[in-house]
């Protein structure tokens, strides 16, 4: 449609010279001409009406997206103080008085209302679990940005995620590594993270539909092992797909009680340590293992 209207009023005003400095031209081809060339900028005037109703449609909604975009980034930093002021309280627990700040700038960055559904989307900042469908949650902001500052990632590092639910955790990790995989039992869940991720552009990330207690042994091993999902015990399958120096963060305990976040190392000898980190509440690991 530009294209059209440059040439038509490219058009215009050559017709206005020919008018002009034509002047042998007979009256009557003059008046038809004129005629013509009114009725031409008058589908000009008409062109450039509606492109200045289009531009002010435009330039309306991209201003109120990004005026809710501001609204939602003030209430993500407000979470991330919520974070710090849940690490100090914790600090005893966890051995640190502070996260990683590439951690928290993660934090501050992915977009946690994008994640949710639209019904607890004005709660998407509150640092706490809340539910995306299926018996499921997206987790406390404060446990996503700990269990993933355990970790020690490096921009290098292929990480593995078991339980994807609604994406969220696999999109801070996204920010921070190389390249994610996640896998995902609930198959709804799992096509819907693909499309939240796939939206917002997180191209490094790869969802998987299927049990993630056995892994995802062709892509491995991986540098680093999350599990947002309480087990029983540590998956055999999750320590042989994790590399010798990797780290392994996994909820461990009976379902839906209390469990233990567990941070377990396996050395360059492949010699496994195991560090209780403090106790968690998670959704149960499912699957027939
Ligand atoms: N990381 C998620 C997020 O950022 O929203 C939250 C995870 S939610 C607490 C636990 C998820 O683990 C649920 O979506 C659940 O369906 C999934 N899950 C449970 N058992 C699983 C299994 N064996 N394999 C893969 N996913 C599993």
């Amino acid at each position: 449609m530009f294209k059209n209207m440059i040439k038509l009023s490219n058009r215009c005003k050559y017709s206005d010279l020919l008018l002009r400095e034509n002047c042998s031209i007979g009256l009557d081809m003059r008046k038809k001409a004129h005629h013509h060339l009114c009725h031409r900028c008058s589908e000009y005037k008409r062109m450039l009406a509606l492109s200045g109703f289009i531009l002010f449609i435009f330039v309306f909604s991209t201003s109120s997206l990004s005026e809710a975009d501001d609204k939602f980034s003030e209430a993500r930093q407000d979470m991330v103080q919520l974070i710090e002021a849940d690490v100090l309280r914790t600090s005893l627990y966890i051995n640190r008085r502070a996260l990683d700040p590439k951690v928290l700038d993660a934090v501050g960055k992915v977009p946690r209302h994008e994640f949710v559904p639209p019904q607890v989307r004005s709660s998407a900042y509150e640092n706490r679990p809340l539910p995306i469908g299926y018996g499921q949650t997206i987790s406390q902001p404060y446990i996503v940005a700990l269990m993933t500052d355990l970790l020690n990632l490096e921009h290098h590092f292929k990480v593995l995620e078991v339980g994807t639910g609604s994406a969220y955790q696999a999109a801070i990790l996204a920010e921070l590594v190389n390249k994610v995989y996640t896998i995902e039992i609930i198959e709804p869940l799992g096509r819907q993270a693909r499309g939240t991720l796939k939206r917002l552009n997180y191209d490094n990330v790869d969802v998987r539909i299927g049990d993630g207690y056995y892994g995802w042994k062709e892509a491995g091993p991986f540098d680093s092992i999350i599990v947002t999902a309480a087990s029983s015990h540590i998956p055999p399958p999750l320590i042989g797909q994790l590399k010798p120096g990797g780290k392994m963060v996994i909820p461990v305990g009976s379902r839906f009680m209390v469990q233990q976040l567990l941070l377990v190392e396996k050395d360059s000898d492949g010699k496994l340590s195991t560090r209780q980190i403090l106790p968690v509440r998670f959704v149960p690991l499912t699957g027939k293992h």
